[in-house]
């Protein structure tokens, strides 16, 4: 049986996540930008709150932990990198566990970059994986605590899931992504279509997460380091794909 995702906007710009079980019925809250919004998420569907999971330390991914945990007695999650700060951890988790969600089961892929323990979430038999601040729609995160050996090694592990992986981001950074893309990679005949895309949605105050593997393979720039004409465009022609993403992600930090 299928899991049900339910994405809610959070903050300024965070999305949170509420997966449920069908089977058994058990919810994991991805994150926790906020108490308010991911109980108002609950209370619009009937759900009670079984699990956290979360995938960084950052507040704005754990700062509901404690009072979600009051409210529901919720068992929480947490990279086992960086457990000690984050509120509230019951039991700590790294890369190759299999985390049971009723009957369904969930892969921690470790995925450090942004911040050393980021770890995400992977629904292998949904192809659902909650990414974090790892990879957004045409971007990724900053690199806060890791190199950018780390984190291209962590980009390409997700690049390599299959295609059709819905890859369910938690910012909402799109469309500013998307004119950085843009400016890089010009030419890109498959980036220009999902910009126009993207236009769109924004236009009518739809998201444009979640995206999936297939269209972050075939648009987002810092995927494409080892992509011949983008290098070329960049006077990086040849050069080592690390070398290659850690330019696009230092110009990016300057756009
Ligand atoms: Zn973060
Ligand atoms: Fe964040």
């Amino acid at each position: 049986m299928p899991i049900e995702i339910r994405q809610f906007p959070c903050l300024a710009d965070n999305y949170g996540y509420l997966v449920r079980d069908a089977a058994s019925g058990l919810v994991a809250a991805i994150d926790t930008p906020d108490a308010g919004a991911v109980n108002a998420a609950l209370a619009r569907e009937g759900w009670r709150l079984d699990f956290i999971f979360n995938t960084h330390w950052h507040p704005d991914h754990a700062s509901g932990n404690l009072a979600l945990k009051r409210k529901w007695h919720c068992r929480i999650i947490a990279p086992e990198g960086e457990a000690d700060k984050i509120p509230g951890v019951d039991q700590k988790t790294q890369d190759g566990d299999r985390l049971a969600l009723g009957e369904t089961t969930a892969r921690v892929i470790a995925t450090p970059g942004h911040t050393l323990g980021h770890v995400i979430y992977y629904f292998e038999s949904d192809g659902a994986a909650f990414v974090g601040d790892t990879i957004f729609a045409l971007g990724c995160g900053r690199l806060f605590e890791g190199t950018p050996e780390q984190m291209w090694r962590s980009l390409s592990a997700i690049a390599a899931l299959p295609a059709q992986t819905k890859l369910y981001c938690a910012h909402e950074y799109t469309e500013a992504n998307a004119r950085f893309a843009l400016a890089i990679d010009p030419a890109n005949a498959a980036l220009q279509a999902r910009a126009a895309e993207i236009g769109r949605l924004r236009a009518q105050g739809a998201p444009t997460v979640p995206t999936d593997v297939a269209a972050e393979r075939a648009a987002n720039p810092f995927l494409r380091a080892g992509d011949p004409g983008l290098q070329a465009r960049i006077g990086m022609a040849g050069a080592d794909p690390v070398a290659v993403f850690a330019e696009i992600r230092k110009r990016k930090d300057r756009f």
